[in-house]
């Protein structure tokens, strides 16, 4: 079962790791419902973001998840950590039937993102 190798640049979001990767467990990729089906990356979206409140949380999740000894043990080593991925995006060339995304690599992108419909899957590409 393929999963695609995720790289995020959405530093906004709770799940963000500066390295560009994302720590969250499994992230949903959907259609912008207020754009209809999707036509371009910037009518997807990544379900799974969490607006960070505070400088707070963001100093908190940095550390939580970089002090701990696996974590900074897989950085050390330069181990890519990535979540699976499921995507409901069935118009994307990428899209497999069970809402897998066979892509190789995504790319997750939505600069001062506050929502979720502020991210795209930079990936997207119209099937056919
Ligand atoms: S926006 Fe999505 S892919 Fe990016 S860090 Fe957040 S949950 Fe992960
Ligand atoms: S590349 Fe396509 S199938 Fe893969 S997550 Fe993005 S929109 Fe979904």
């Amino acid at each position: 079962m393929s999963n695609p190798q995720v790289k995020c640049t959405v530093d906004q979001c709770t799940h963000y790791m500066p390295g560009d990767q994302c720590m969250a467990a499994k992230i949903s990729v959907y259609n912008d419902e207020m754009r209809g089906t999707s036509a371009k990356s910037q009518d997807t979206l990544c379900k799974s973001f969490h607006h960070r409140k505070t400088m707070g949380d963001m100093i908190g999740a940095f550390h939580n998840a970089n002090v701990g000894g696996t974590m900074s043990a897989a950085f050390m080593e330069g181990t890519q950590i990535t979540p699976a991925v499921e995507c409901f995006v069935n118009n994307c060339k990428y899209w497999n039937t069970g809402n897998y995304c066979q892509a190789e690599n995504i790319h997750v992108t939505g600069s001062n993102a506050a929502k979720t419909s502020d991210t795209d899957c930079e990936t997207f590409a119209v099937k056919g």
